[in-house]
């Protein structure tokens, strides 16, 4: 059995399959470590067909756990909350990661999101500027196959891009073309179109062209959309070697508090060690602070990484707030990606010093299967309830507000005493959206929506009532900085407190901005990758 490697990742997401995607092709030799087991496409639409409906909507009934590799599901207690919002983000481990299940929605950072501090006296600055980010972003772009629009005014950020989108932009459906009238000609507002991680006219990266069956969330039935276990083939074809069901709880510190090995549990629970000269940890947002808190030793006794403190501190998301209302005329929505479109512009002003900017989109999702039970519930039968359900189906529309949300220290995430099946303590966040985010929403994004559904024709709308809800980009857990004192990861993630140890993805990202940030996060893998092979190379 393997037991050591150049490059070891521990975690087979998008962020762990372009680390090590880079690698390969760079000639070193990689290791991947998989908690969860590897699965079909087929075996999961098969899942999602067999849900009873009112489980259908939910992202991650689809993917019932394994026993060894627990993730936030349903029904099941994992991932523990206090204080006083609910965080309840959704993630999988499988094979592949989160992606199996997610948008596929890829907004940029604005420069200014990456300069909050400088510009508007709150969070914390990037440790770099965006013309930095700009040529990962086009990696990414080109990896993932991500679509958008050509022309520089829809685009998001309108007129900064190096290099054009590899794809053209998916249409918008009827009703996603309907709402960009009514927002220009009523509000004066641009609903762009989404660049996106899915094919739109043609196959990409052997990879079919999206055919708009609409379930992207919880999973793609025929590829158009990335997602990393896609990849993985691939990666194997490329030399890596992949062990999945085995499970890293420990990273072991050798000679210059340097990586020298991870210990992982198989699911007979039998402990297995790999050694190497390279680590990645890339288990997410959750999992990759849980694993260096879990990893504390006589030298770390904090954990690894963690002599700043602020491993596990400062997690962030996209706090969010979801309207659904009845319009008056027809919208039909449904048809192609289940979000398709958004309102950027409203994330970026000056008003960021007071409070959260926040962007808005008019979710595509088909509505039939979320109003079919409210149909039922009036009590109509036959023809009547029919014509109920069309109708519905028609005039029914969901609008998001997704918020940014500032970098708190107390917003943290610990070791609960609670255990897994492996044994392994259960992860716990304390989570305070923050008066930055609560006054957004109250002085600022709610009124947007309340104008918005005005303008929509909306015959009953109803505000949120002060409650968010995650948009599952979880981030900030290993913060980014130039200070070691407090940061955890440097700008291209390699741990302050090993030399060898690479934490790139959201947990590094110190600030938010709006939009959907796994993007980001990947442009943060390619530049992990590149300095992890220079290191390598001796260079
Ligand atoms: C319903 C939903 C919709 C989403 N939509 C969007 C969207 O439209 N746009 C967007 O930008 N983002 C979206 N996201 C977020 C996106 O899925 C994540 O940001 C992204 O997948 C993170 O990638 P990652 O590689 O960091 O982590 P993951 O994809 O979560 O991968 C982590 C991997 O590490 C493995 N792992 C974990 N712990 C261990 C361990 N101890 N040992 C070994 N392996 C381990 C896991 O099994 C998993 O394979 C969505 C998320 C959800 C849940």
């Amino acid at each position: 059995m393997t037991s050591s490697s150049q490059v070891v990742i521990v975690g087979t997401g998008v962020v762990g399959a372009v680390i090590a995607e880079e690698c390969l092709d760079a000639g070193l030799e990689v290791l991947m470590i998989e908690a969860g087991p590897r699965v079909t496409r087929a075996e999961i639409v098969e899942n999602y067909r067999n849900l009873p409906l009112g489980a259908k909507p939910d992202a991650t009934a689809s993917y019932p756990p394994a026993d060894w590799a627990p993730h936030p599901f349903f029904g099941q207690d994992y991932l523990g909350s206090t204080g006083p919002d609910t965080y309840n983000p959704t993630y999988l481990r499988y094979a592949g990661g989160s992606t199996w299940h997610w948008a596929g929605t890829c907004w940029r950072l604005t420069p200014e999101d990456m300069q909050l501090r400088t510009l508007y006296g709150v969070g914390r600055d990037w440790a770099f500027d965006y013309a930095t980010l700009d040529p990962y972003y086009n990696k990414t772009e080109r990896a993932l196959g991500i679509c958008g629009p050509a022309d520089p005014a829809d685009q998001w950020p309108p007129r900064t891009r190096s290099m054009d989108y590899p794809m053209p932009h998916l249409p918008l459906s009827q009703g996603e073309q309907k709402f960009t009238r009514v927002m220009q000609d009523k509000l004066g507002l641009r609903n762009l179109p989404v660049a996106q991680a899915r094919n739109s006219g043609t196959p990409y990266d052997d990879r079919p062209a999206c055919c708009a069956n609409n379930n992207c969330v919880p999973v793609c039935p025929v590829g158009a959309k990335y997602d990393a276990a896609t990849a993985l083939k691939r990666l194997e074809a490329k030399g890596a070697t992949i062990l999945d069901n085995s499970v890293v709880y420990r990273a072991e510190t050798g000679e210059g508090n340097r990586i020298a090995a991870v210990h992982y549990y198989d699911r007979n629970r039998g402990s297995h060690r790999i050694a190497g000269e390279h680590f990645v940890l890339a288990c997410n947002g959750i999992e990759t602070p849980k694993l260096l808190l879990m990893s504390a030793d006589d030298r770390n006794p904090a954990g690894l990484a963690n002599s700043s403190d602020q491993v596990g501190r400062n997690i962030m998301d996209h706090p969010q707030q979801g309207y659904t209302f009845t319009v008056s005329e027809p919208y039909w929505l449904g048809a192609g990606p289940v979000v398709n479109s958004g309102i950027m512009e409203t994330s970026q002003g000056a008003f960021r010093s007071e409070h959260a900017g926040a962007y808005f989109r008019l979710n595509n999702f088909a509505r039939n299967r979320f109003i079919a039970q409210r149909a039922l519930k009036s009590g109509k039968v036959g023809r009547a309830l029919d014509e109920e359900i069309r109708r519905l189906t028609a005039t029914s529309v969901n609008i998001v507000s997704a918020h940014e949300m500032l970098p708190d220290p107390e917003n943290r995430l610990t070791l609960s005493s609670a255990k897994d099946w492996l044994g392994l303590p259960k992860p716990s966040v304390h989570w305070d959206v923050g008066e930055y985010t609560r006054r957004s929403s109250r002085d600022y994004s709610e009124p947007m929506v309340a104008r918005i559904a005005e303008a929509m024709g909306a015959t009953d709308f109803t505000p949120a009532g002060g409650k968010f809800s995650t948009s599952k980009h979880i981030m900030g857990g290993t913060i980014m900085g130039n200070d070691p004192a407090d940061s955890v990861v440097s700008g291209v993630c390699r741990a302050h407190d090993h030399d060898n140890l690479y934490l790139p993805g959201g947990g590094a990202m110190p600030s938010t901005a709006c939009g959907n940030s796994t993007i980001t996060m990947t442009s943060l893998a390619f530049m992990a990758a590149e300095a992890l092979i220079s290191e390598a190379k001796g260079a």
